[in-house]
């Protein structure tokens, strides 16, 4: 399984458009690990995770073409993960030629607000009709908690998150060639009804990415700090959720209490954690 982070920052971005810190003085000057876009990953070159705003952006940067995407797994609705403006363009009025045709997960809620968002960029328009998914060219399938889908030659499985039930926010385990990648953001603390998932399913995964939108130490709403992050990663290490020689990194990452990617990457090795940059591929 191929994994290719196109994006690894939170809503914000970094650098931030109107901030002088030392941190997006070096994002700028270098576009190195510390430019990031709005979080999204691709895997092979066919399912992508979050069709979210900088996605044009980061596919000419890493080569990825993105007309080959058949499926999309939405975790939630917000924007920095889902752009209808991006979507909108599969009608034929846009002028998309002979688009592949795609097929959509999220859970139902994350759907309609992502229909929602599609009539604001075209009246009318919907994702739950079934001539409007026609004219759109795409299939959805609503997951929740717990539901497995096969895509293609992969399985994926839906997670439940606690970071916007409204928006019934989900993470989603992809298993590939008989090996398990778990994309765990947006999320706060990973639910009981998570971990008794993982238990009675017997998963052991061989990479994770997981939320630390915050620094280390640092407090906000919604989401991990990377201490955090590192106390959920040590303990699927320990339960045997994620393999012994199995991989953990952090993304969605804010410019909240972050320091530079360097530094960040020091304090991660002390706690058993890589730090995700754009641009980043895992072969699993
Ligand atoms: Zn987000
Ligand atoms: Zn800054
Ligand atoms: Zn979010």
């Amino acid at each position: 399984m191929k994994i290719t982070f196109l994006g690894t920052a939170a809503a914000t971005a970094c650098p931030l458009v109107f901030c002088r810190c030392p941190v997006c003085r070096l994002a700028w000057k270098t576009g190195g690990p510390d430019f990031r876009r709005r979080s999204s990953v691709l895997i092979g070159d066919d399912l992508l995770i979050d069709l979210g705003p900088d996605l044009m952006g980061s596919a000419f940067a890493f080569g990825a073409d993105v007309s080959k995407i058949r499926f999309l797994l939405q975790t939630h609705s917000h924007s920095d993960h889902f752009d209808a403006g991006h979507l909108i363009t599969r009608l034929p009025d846009y002028a998309t030629e002979d688009p592949l045709p795609l097929e959509i997960c999220a859970s139902a809620e994350t759907l309609r607000h992502m229909s929602d968002a599609l009539a604001r960029e075209e009246t009318g328009a919907t994702l739950l009709a079934e001539d409007w998914q026609a004219r759109l060219r795409l299939s959805i399938h609503p997951l929740r908690h717990g539901d497995s889908v096969t895509l293609g030659n992969r399985r994926v499985t839906a997670v439940e998150s606690n970071h916007d039930p409204r928006d019934g926010s989900a993470l989603y385990i992809v298993e590939e060639g008989g090996r398990a990648f778990f994309y765990a953001t947006d999320t706060m603390r990973l639910t009981d009804r998570a971990w008794a998932l993982f238990l009675e399913r017997g998963f052991a995964f061989d990479a994770i990415a997981i939320d630390a939108t915050y620094g280390p130490g640092a407090q906000g709403g919604g989401h991990l700090s990377a201490d955090e992050a590192a106390e959920e990663i040590a303990r699927m290490r320990a339960e045997g959720i994620l393999k012994p020689e199995g991989r953990a990194f952090i993304t969605h990452i804010s410019h909240e209490g972050t320091p530079p990617h360097a530094e960040l990457e020091r304090f991660g090795r002390e706690r058993g954690f890589e730090v995700a940059r754009d641009g980043l591929t895992l072969e699993l």
